[in-house]
């Protein structure tokens, strides 16, 4: 019997990013188990992470492309499904513009680097107002307060729960989720931690979550009234003279609109309307501000509800009125390796965020973050008129089961004139599509998280290479979207080959990009995949493989041998021809240990320095 090997790779599957050792035979998956030694979970693992190899076993699992042939989705070969979405597509966009096509982004594409990275690319192509995710579902409040106080959508500050003696929960259950906005791997452990070492949880919440039921204390109060409940804390620190800004005062604008802003919220004005009791929400103000390091978070049920945005506000305004902002044991912000807001430019300096930029053609409701709310889709669908969407992608997402009123959705769906869809997965939503194009395996992928580090609770940074081989005909996530970007930009000839994509026009490809130039260091490398070419690149993108130039180029401060997605050839070229290379970042020497590539590396901050450390035995950082 063929031997087993333990390969490691990262848990795609929820915003925890947990390291995974995953014992395999040949390409069978025998085991999975979190990884002891991963620098971040620490061995922690649920059971839908112990689940990898079903998601790669399922037969439902979608593994060549579906074209819709008289009503009826067959499969078909790539080639076919590509040249179905020029010959469809392209007439709608001629007829009635870019914005009649729309974008549905779903919650993988936040997960997976080739959908969170060229998913963009397609966006950019299509030039359409109407684009549309699962996060203005849940999550746009909390970033849009974000972006007005901190000057950035992902400069969201998370509790230093490891560091701090009080914790206090609204409208989120971290217990079950392993955080939200919030990358926490193994909360329960942590939130166990906190309590023996002296330190207080309370959760607010209209149910008893697993949370509720782990922390010391569990306020009911009625839904929705989380608004009034911190509203009537700010106002208990203002009146009890609790409030202490220490070294933040120095960076706060405007604190003096605050005066009298609170006055109408009194716990005992409140109290009734939320169901709690005013004595306890002064202790609650009290304890807050009397404990050494403290934190509020609060997430997607104070989110969902009237006033989401304001809620958001006041959950940082209380961490900053408390001084617990920016500090140790109190609400951080994470400093990702790669592609943070927070540790880009200079600080106080920049333009801050813009809302309202363009509006839904029905209901005129504003853009945020480019974004348009996904609740107004259907009516967006129906509604006949200037600008009525006609056509649409769905990047693995199920908005007919995860968007409001998603039977509406459902029905809109069927009137459109043509839809596209990258999945793994027939369902409610593709069961829509004309042509739906399939994933890889979740062992085929590599994985580096770009979103996610921009919400941990600890600063680290890993990549995964690929556990087993894709099948040699089937493209990647990346590769896919490049070609659908290219069929939308009206560069129609596709090449025959999936693998290859060399363009028999990069010129005029490249000269719809964006035209903010960049060149890279691998600029120079053979084997060039990429339907750009080589030579200068569009802004953000290498010229030998159409990588992100920022992963590739040597300041960035990622883990040794990973470059880009696609890059797995060079890197284990790399790594297994040369005994000894340096880290690119913390100057260690690497020293291989046989020829075979290292799998997956681990990367943290040790103060301003970034510190890799192989997963597998085959390199190490000295
Ligand atoms: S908590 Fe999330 S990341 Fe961790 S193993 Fe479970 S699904 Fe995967």
């Amino acid at each position: 019997m063929e031997a087993s090997e333990t390969k490691f790779r990262i848990c795609p599957f929820c915003e925890a990013t947990c390291g995974l050792a995953v014992e395999m035979r040949g390409r069978e998956v025998v085991r999975v188990r979190g990884d002891d030694d991963d620098v971040f979970s620490h061995g922690f693992v649920c059971p839908k992470g112990a689940a990898l190899a079903d998601l790669d076993t399922d037969p439902d699992r979608l593994r060549t492309p579906l074209v819709r042939r008289n009503g009826e989705l067959v499969e078909a070969t790539w080639d076919e499904a590509f040249a179905e979405v020029e010959r469809r597509l392209l007439p709608i966009i001629q007829a009635h513009g870019n914005d009649a096509v729309a974008v549905y982004l779903g919650n993988p594409t936040a997960h997976k680097i080739d959908l969170t990275l060229y998913g963009q690319v397609l966006i950019k192509g299509l030039r359409t107002r109407n684009i549309f995710s699962a996060s203005t579902v849940d999550q746009i409040p909390k970033q849009l307060a974000s972006g007005l106080m901190f000057g950035g959508y992902l400069s969201v500050a998370v509790p230093d729960i490891d560091r701090t003696d009080y914790l206090l929960v609204l409208g989120a259950n971290p217990f079950d989720s392993n955080g939200s906005l919030w990358t926490v791997p193994d909360f329960p452990g942590r939130l166990r931690a906190l309590r023996q070492r002296g330190g207080r949880c309370v959760v607010v919440d209209p149910r008893r979550t697993r949370t509720a039921q782990a922390a010391d204390e569990h306020v009911f109060l009625r839904p929705a009234t989380d608004v009034h409940f911190l509203a009537a804390i700010v106002h208990t620190l203002q009146q009890e003279d609790l409030i202490d800004l220490g070294r933040l005062a120095a960076h706060c604008n405007g604190i003096q609109t605050l005066d009298g802003l609170f006055a109408d919220f009194s716990p005992e004005a409140v109290g009734v309307h939320c169901g709690v009791p005013a004595a306890s929400i002064r202790r609650i103000a009290r304890e807050l501000a009397g404990a050494e390091r403290a934190a509020v978070y609060a997430r997607i049920g104070t989110c969902t509800q009237s006033f989401g945005t304001t809620v958001s506000w006041l959950v940082d305004l209380c961490n900053v009125l408390t001084g617990n902002l920016d500090r140790e044991g109190g609400a951080m912000f994470p400093r990702a390796a790669a592609f943070a807001a927070n540790t880009r430019g200079r600080p106080g300096v920049g333009r801050g965020v813009r809302t309202g930029r363009r509006h839904s053609r029905v209901r005129n409701a504003p853009e945020v973050m480019g974004e348009l709310p996904v609740a107004c889709l259907a009516e967006e669908i129906e509604t006949p008129g200037d600008g009525q969407i006609r056509a649409l992608f769905t990047v693995a997402g199920n908005p007919v089961l995860s968007t409001p009123n998603g039977e509406r959705l459902d029905r809109a769906l069927a009137g459109l004139d043509f839809m596209v869809s990258l999945d793994i997965y027939l369902n409610e939503t593709t069961r829509h599509a004309d042509v739906i194009f399939p994933g890889l395996s979740v062992l085929e992928e590599a994985h580096f998280d770009v979103a996610f580090p921009q919400l941990s609770y600890r600063n680290a940074a890993r990549y995964s290479a690929p556990l087993v081989d894709p099948p040699a005909d089937r493209p990647h996530e990346w590769q896919t979207l490049l070609r659908l970007a290219g069929i939308v930009m009206g560069r129609a000839r596709t090449p025959t080959s999936t693998r290859s994509t060399t363009s028999s026009s990069p010129r005029r490809f490249r000269a719809r990009l964006p035209t903010s130039t960049r060149t890279c260091s691998t600029a120079t490398r053979r084997s060039c995949s990429s339907p750009y070419g080589r030579g200068a690149a569009p802004h953000g993108w290498s010229t030998s493989r159409c990588a992100p130039a920022h992963m590739a180029t040597p300041s960035v401060p990622t883990p040794m041998g990973f470059r880009s997605p696609c890059s797995r050839r060079i890197r284990t070229v790399s790594i297994s021809a040369r005994s000894n290379r340096a880290c690119p970042r913390c100057c260690a020497p690497l020293r291989a240990r046989s020829n075979s590539p290292p799998i997956c590396w681990s990367a943290t901050w040790s103060g301003s320095a970034l510190r890799c450390t192989p997963i597998t035995p085959v390199a190490t950082c000295a």
